[in-house]
């Protein structure tokens, strides 16, 4: 019976947390991802270092790399990386994390920004548009613009696979909602056959848009949404049913979820569609 089915799942690495999402899953219409570290790895390498006039690539990257160092988003974990040395984190005072948009910090007393450019946008301070498929971090001192890092993602191996299993088992639609910009949205989008793209969305805007997808769709046909829990818990929340990625995932996305992937491959959802609809016929 049902417990049958949930056992059968977690020896697949999907961890569903009782029988009613069991049963949700047999009547999906949508799923709605998000991009970083749900079908991109989240994984991002440096690129590119484009340091204003009077400004080294050194401190670009030193001065992003500490207004970064509390983050744990994976934009933060590769400035890191990139940055390779040590930060010492008594120089950083007035940490905060601005969802969807960056950091804004104290280094050694002074204010550094590093985000998109909404984040720019916000502060007033006038910063270079970049034509790229990439990510780009924007980074301020002071108020003055001192240049840009681009950042790129790559696609799991997995990800083509997910979207093309769930057409074929029936879902109507597959969405992709991210906060980061449009060229690398649809970039993603095209590669692996989404539906539906909606990019540069802050977390609330997340939720809304989920809304209307929700509105769009059968009103007996259920919605889920699959994420890392990165900037994206609220949506977690709000779907009919919430994938969480189990490896990559911070503790309360996984808390959050209905159901988690251990494995963080996004082709689990359809297997997990598919093995409630065994399940079903099995008990019924
Ligand atoms: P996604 O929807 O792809 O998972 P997020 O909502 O987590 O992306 O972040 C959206 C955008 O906000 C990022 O692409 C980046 O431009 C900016 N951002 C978020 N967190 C940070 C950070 N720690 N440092 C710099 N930029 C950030
Ligand atoms: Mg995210």
């Amino acid at each position: 019976g049902f417990f049958g089915g949930i056992g059968g799942a977690s020896r697949k690495g999907i961890l569903i947390k009782g029988s009613n999402y069991l049963e949700a899953l047999n009547s999906v219409d949508v799923v709605v991802f998000d991009k970083t570290g749900t079908l991109t790895k989240g994984v991002f390498k440096v690129t590119k270092v484009s340091p204003q006039d009077g400004v080294t690539p050194e401190e670009l990257l030193t001065f992003a790399a500490y207004a970064e160092s509390y983050s744990n988003h994976p934009i933060a974990t590769s400035i890191l990386n990139a940055y390779q040395k040590d930060v010492d984190k008594e120089v950083i005072s007035d940490y905060e994390e601005v969802p969807g948009q960056g950091i804004s910090v104290k280094v050694d007393g002074k204010e550094v920004l590093a985000g998109n450019y909404r984040l720019m946008v916000s502060k007033n301070i006038p910063y270079e548009n970049v034509d790229t498929a990439g990510s780009v971090i924007h980074v301020a001192v002071d108020k003055n613009y001192a240049g840009n890092i681009v950042i790129s993602d790559e696609i799991k191996e997995d990800s083509k696979e997910a979207i093309r299993a769930l057409k074929g088992i029936g879902v109507k639609k597959t969405v992709m909602l991210t906060g980061d910009n449009k060229s690398v949205a649809s970039k993603v989008g095209a590669e692996l056959g989404l539906d539906e793209v909606y990019a540069e969305l802050l977390p609330d805007q997340k939720v809304e848009r989920l809304e209307l997808i929700d509105k769009e769709k059968s009103s007996k046909g259920k919605m889920i949404f699959v994420g890392d829990g990165i900037n994206d818990a609220p949506v977690l929340a709000r779907a009919d049913i919430g994938f969480a990625m189990g490896g990559l995932g911070s503790d309360a996305a996984i808390e959050a979820a209905d159901v988690v992937i251990m494995t963080d491959e996004p082709s689990k959802v359809a297997g997990a569609i598919k093995i409630a609809r065994r399940t079903k016929t099995i008990i019924w």
